[in-house]
């Protein structure tokens, strides 16, 4: 791996609109994917980037399409995302660098009023933000031709298949002209993902960003053994000490939504966010978050690469996840860009084997925190 020479967004070739939209957006210079990823973007040229969210992705892609759509008319671009939460994310990226160039998205999800979609269609936009199984209902029903799209991206790569889309990613490469660029992000390169570039890119220019596992590192992480029972008291202790807004990850969506309510019990401002919640509750929950209404969320893994809050201070594992690459997207809400956080982690002698895979991943020890072994 080469290491990137460029150190300013000058030295990319954007256009002086572009360079003030940086600016304005506070990006003082380019992360590492986007030093990479934009010239051969800009040229054109099919990208596969390994990089996680938090190392600035997400603009890595977006500038050189919207530089690459400016002057041209009508839906040119798809971007498919696993989650509403990362498309209306990668939307408002959108709005905030595409303005100066008068390059638009709209979101295209699921859950969301079609007619109002339809109606958002109607009105051209230069690039379609969504998820797989509504683009193929907008489709079906005549309202999105696929066969002008020139700019293809998939976004968390691995997620999207992990959460079951390649069928309709596979329909949507079908209705895709062969002539066109596309670009895969993803976190981590399974086998599976590798297929999927394989079949969906040409000649792609490789990048890949760190190893899984680094962006922990900004982290301070620590490690609490305790007993099963004894997770909600540390976890009661913990918000007590320390301050700040603080993320709560739990393995499945009746444990989020139990601990939801005994925090609530407590008088805590907490919000609880997983897949089986409306959108509308979902929205709430992250609104709330971001604007402090909520000191504490409470999480599931699938909801964890939609989150971009500024200014989480805590991150807690209830429960450990089943994968190790779950850890890093879980501790990569804290430790952004260039805010440090802090990780705690909460383990039973049952998640050991968890546990064995992180630190692996990590290629080092968790430290242990203050506590250990509190009792149920
Ligand atoms: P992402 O990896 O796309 O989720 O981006 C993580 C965060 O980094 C977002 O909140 C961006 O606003 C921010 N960001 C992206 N690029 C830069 C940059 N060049 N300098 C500073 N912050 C950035």
């Amino acid at each position: 791996m080469t290491t990137p020479t460029i150190q300013s967004f000058h030295d990319l070739g954007l256009s002086a609109a572009m360079l003030q939209a940086v600016t304005k957006a506070g990006y003082a210079e380019p992360t590492a994917i986007q030093a990479r990823a934009i010239p051969p973007a800009m040229a054109g040229k099919d990208v596969i980037g390994c990089a996680q969210t938090g190392t600035g992705k997400t603009a890595a892609f977006t500038i050189p399409m919207i530089e690459r759509l400016a002057g041209g008319e009508g839906p040119r671009a798809l971007i498919l995302a696993p989650t509403r939460e990362l498309a209306m994310q990668i939307q408002k990226t959108f709005e905030l660098l595409g303005k100066a160039r008068g390059v638009y998205a709209t979101l295209i999800v699921g859950g969301a009023d079609m007619a109002q979609q339809e109606r958002a269609l109607r009105q051209r936009p230069d690039v379609l933000v969504a998820t797989p199984g509504r683009v193929l209902d907008h489709m079906w029903r005549g309202n999105i031709n696929l066969l002008a799209v020139q700019i293809f991206v998939l976004d968390e790569g691995d997620r999207l298949l992990d959460m079951g889309f390649a069928p309709q990613i596979n329909q949507i490469l079908d209705a895709l002209p062969e002539e066109r660029q596309t670009m895969l992000f993803s976190a981590t390169m399974p086998s599976d993902v590798a297929a999927l570039a394989k079949a969906s890119l040409n000649h792609p220019v490789r990048i890949e960003i760190a190893p899984s596992g680094t962006v922990a590192a900004k982290a301070e992480q620590h490690l609490f053994h305790t007993s099963r029972d004894g997770k909600t008291l540390l976890l009661r202790r913990l918000l007590k000490e320390e301050p700040g807004s603080t993320l709560v990850f739990t393995r499945t969506k009746s444990r989020a939504d139990r601990l939801g309510k005994l925090l609530q019990a407590d008088g805590l401002p907490v919000a609880v966010l997983h897949g089986d919640r409306t959108m509308g509750q979902r929205r709430e929950a992250l609104e709330g978050f971001k604007r402090g209404r909520y000191r504490v969320l409470v999480a599931t893994d699938i909801m964890a690469r939609g989150i971009h809050v500024t200014g989480i201070a805590h991150v807690i594992n209830y429960d450990l996840p089943n994968s190790p690459e779950d850890y890093v997207h879980r501790i990569g809400r804290t430790a952004r860009i260039e805010a440090t956080g802090r990780a705690s982690s909460f383990v039973t002698p049952e998640e050991k084997g968890q546990l064995h895979a992180i630190e692996q991943l990590l290629g080092t020890r968790v430290p242990l925190g203050k506590h250990q072994l509190v009792a149920g």
